[in-house]
């Protein structure tokens, strides 16, 4: 997000938003559609049971939205400003590089995300290379951040996620992708770690590993229960008080490390330090401390045409179904089940932390938005990082003895720190 989108897009689209939550006019288009783009998923992760649905359900594999389909569904919604993919692992489409430029085509998103397991690092990065080359083709070169999923350190990372050798996977994925991103500089790439009581005890060496890895932007988001990942009532969440004691870690860290970022990282991070305030505050106080607009800022897509106000409600709350109505969006978007699922939730029925949610709730609140713009510009203030090694800083740490860095962690975190930058360049001119 820059500031000419900001005051000449999002802010008119905010005030929108305001005067249509309050009933003083009629909905407009959505600013985030989040596009769940397929149900399969190699990974068996604790936290989530979307890899079981089509072991569940075997004749829903077939049942997944066509490329013909999503056009007519892209036309119809118009443009959006975020583009969110979502999944299952969205790089098991084959034609995702497809999809993507539907939506560049039909919606004209001015910022593009994915998340990726990282299990098949080659394809993900033919298919990453696809979508980069498409989207220079469209002169859309707008920001596209990919971001794998790094939930433990080493092996602690496959015993998370299920998988045995994700990790080393984890590590060539970024890898791969961080040299793509030297050719493509509107590629940006980040990891995320989902905090789980499966995890939580270890969240020092995450963070110290997340941000050694020099990636754009390193995020953390708590396991959350979901209609969407089938594991409502599942032991995942942290309680209310140790999510506020992480959350306090999440803010420093970022604070410690907002000097070595970008001028527009600074200010997404400054985002995310006020999110993590309210986040805490939802699941301590559990309701919803500032409105959510869900169901008229954002929308999700499943891969069966359903619209769902969020990934939360889901299953739960409905909002209609695109093949039911000749995939035109309008008449699910202004359909009366749409507007009693937008009534709970203006009744504030639920509350939750969900993150991109968040984040535009935070936007359309403008004490909250104050809050993040002038955190941005003390962050912009703060001096540049200093560049330090950090492979040695990791090795000179003192570990407790159950700690997962080993000395080979440190080598590889060394490796992805250093991919696509001029040191690597200056590496491998000595090697040669
Ligand atoms: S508070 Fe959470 S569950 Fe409720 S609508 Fe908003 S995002 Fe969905």
């Amino acid at each position: 997000m820059n500031v000419k989108d900001f005051i000449t897009c999002l802010f008119p689209r905010t005030v929108d938003y305001r005067l249509s939550y309050g009933g003083v006019k009629r909905h407009g288009r959505p600013l985030t559609l989040t596009f769940s783009v397929t149900n399969l998923c190699q990974s068996r992760c604790r936290t989530c049971n979307i890899w079981q649905i089509y072991k569940w359900w075997p004749e829903q594999r077939h049942n997944e939205l066509s490329l013909e389909e999503i056009e007519k569904i892209f036309r119809s919604i118009g443009r959006i400003y975020f583009f969110n993919i979502s999944g299952g692992e969205p790089f098991l489409r084959k034609d995702l590089p497809e999809i993507v430029e539907l939506a560049c085509r039909h919606l004209r998103p001015r910022i593009l995300h994915t998340p990726t397991n990282a299990i098949q690092p080659k394809v993900i990065e033919q298919q990453m290379r696809r979508i980069m080359e498409t989207m220079r083709r469209l002169r859309l070169e707008v920001p596209f951040t990919i971001k794998p999923s790094y939930d433990g350190v080493g092996v602690m990372h496959d015993e998370v996620r299920g998988v045995k050798g994700n990790w080393n996977r984890l590590v060539d994925t970024i890898i791969r992708l961080k040299r793509l991103a030297v050719e493509f500089p509107n590629l940006h790439v980040e990891v995320g770690t989902v905090i789980s009581n499966m995890n939580k005890a270890h969240l020092e060496d995450i963070e110290d590993i997340g941000h050694a890895m020099r990636v754009g932007s390193y995020r953390n988001e708590i396991a959350e229960q979901r209609t969407e990942f089938y594991n409502i009532g599942d032991p995942i969440t942290p309680s209310g008080e140790e999510y506020a004691d992480l959350i306090r870690s999440f803010s420093r860290k970022i604070w410690e490390n907002i000097g070595t970022k970008g001028r527009l990282t600074r200010l997404t991070e400054a985002l995310r330090i006020v999110y993590y305030d309210i986040a805490a505050r939802i699941v301590k106080e559990k309701r919803q401390v500032i409105p959510c607009y869900a169901g008229i800022s954002n929308v999700h897509l499943t891969p069966t045409g359903d619209l769902w106000p969020c990934c939360v409600l889901g299953y739960d709350k409905p909002m209609g179904n695109l093949r039911d109505v000749g995939y035109d969006f309008d008449k699910v978007w202004h359909s009366q089940q749409a507007q009693d699922v937008r009534r709970g939730i203006r009744n504030r029925q639920c509350a939750c932390p969900l993150a991109n949610q968040s984040y535009n709730n935070i936007l359309i609140h403008y004490p909250s938005l104050m809050k993040a713009i002038l955190l941005a510009l003390r962050g912009l203030m703060k001096k540049p990082g200093l560049k330090v090694d950090s492979a040695m800083r990791l090795s000179e740490k003192p570990r407790r003895p159950e700690s997962y860095i080993t000395a080979e962690v440190i080598r590889q975190v060394e490796q992805v720190a250093r991919a696509g930058s001029r040191q690597e360049d200056v590496d491998e001119a000595t090697a040669s």
